[in-house]
């Protein structure tokens, strides 16, 4: 068909694609990902991941780097989509995941780019760090978890140190991103102190380093013991949470079948039933405490949650349980 709206001269509107490169080995890098290489005129990139992907680049123009210059990569992104080029930036595991993603978006919006000027911004999702490491080690994600970047170089240390001890207070399984480096020794010296203030010392924990890449290596150990072991730029480090087990090498967190059935016969316990929330779930639990007769002050230290979301709730009038509430999915 002939659009002869359009000029023939006009050029080709240019494209910024994200590309999250997975762990590093070309079996888990996405077809998506592989596809915009492919097609990208231009592909920028820290110079390890450049390396990562060296045999994909023949004929393309190649800017590597460092990885203080993110900002001058988001730049240089820009100004070659500008003239029209397709340009892949890549990074390993997700781009979005303490990657480029954000740096560009905020580039883009200084430059007074928006979605429809013409250049089509695309992000192709990659496995992050948390998934790889976990998949090598077992099952360690299967309840709520949460990432933190030990990094301070661009977040102060107090709000690392809250979020440390946030995640650590609520249980969450927690991996920790930029764990170490030559100069960023303390931090994780920190982390582990702060994580003793609300979980055993035997806590199982993972490192793994250089995930899917040649110099892989998978270490178990505990909360205590963890800043004894090799840790560097290249390590991911995985906490369990208080219910995590290690058992023939394979670090798992239970999803909490346990609390409602019998796992040997696969009966429910006494007054639990299948598809419906947890004896102790949210209205079994309002019914509690409403039945307790204690006081919100009372039911905030028993139940280690702040005493004026209690007081709110036992504000309100206890709904008669629906039985014909909607079945649910269990896994
Ligand atoms: N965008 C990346 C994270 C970049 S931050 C992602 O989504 O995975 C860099 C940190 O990621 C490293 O310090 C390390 O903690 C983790 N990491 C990245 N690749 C890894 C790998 N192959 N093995 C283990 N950890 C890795």
């Amino acid at each position: 068909m002939n659009d002869t709206t359009t000029p023939s001269t006009s050029p080709s509107p240019g494209r910024i694609m994200l590309v999250g490169l997975g762990p590093g080995s070309h079996e888990h890098l996405s077809a998506r990902a592989r596809a915009a290489i492919a097609e990208a005129d231009t592909v920028i990139g820290y110079v390890t991941y450049i390396r990562l992907v060296a045999d994909l680049l023949e004929g393309k123009e190649v800017i590597r780097k460092s990885m203080t210059e993110e900002l001058d990569r988001a730049v240089e992104a820009f100004e070659r989509a500008r003239q029209g080029k397709r340009v892949a930036l890549i990074s390993s595991g997700d781009a979005g995941v303490y990657g480029m993603a954000g740096p560009t978006f905020e580039v883009l919006f200084q430059a007074g780019w928006t979605p429809d000027s013409g250049i089509e911004v695309e992000i192709i999702p990659g496995a992050s760090a948390i998934n790889t490491c976990a998949a090598l080690v077992g099952a360690p994600l299967t309840h709520d978890f949460c990432a933190i970047s030990l990094s301070d170089l661009l977040t102060p240390w107090p709000v690392i140190a809250r979020r440390l001890e946030a995640a650590a207070f609520s249980d969450f399984v927690v991996a920790l991103y930029n764990p170490k480096s030559g100069r960023r020794t303390r931090q994780i010296v920190e982390a582990r102190r702060l994580f003793l203030r609300h979980r055993s010392p035997d806590t199982p924990v993972a490192i793994v380093k250089s995930a899917y890449r040649p110099k892989q290596r998978v270490e178990f150990t505990t909360l205590e013991k963890m800043t004894e072991c090799d840790i560097g730029m290249l390590s991911t480090v995985l906490i369990g949470n208080a219910s995590t087990f290690i058992r023939h090498g394979l670090m798992v967190t239970p999803r909490g079948y346990a609390n409602k059935y019998d796992v040997d016969s696969g009966t429910t316990h006494d007054g639990e039933k299948p598809g419906r929330s947890l004896s102790s779930g949210l209205t079994g639990w309002l019914g509690e405490i409403h039945a307790s007769g204690l006081g919100a002050a009372e039911l905030a230290r028993l139940h280690r949650l702040p005493e004026d979301y209690i007081a709110a709730v036992l504000a309100e009038p206890l709904e008669p349980l629906t039985e014909a509430a909607g079945e649910e999915a269990e896994a």
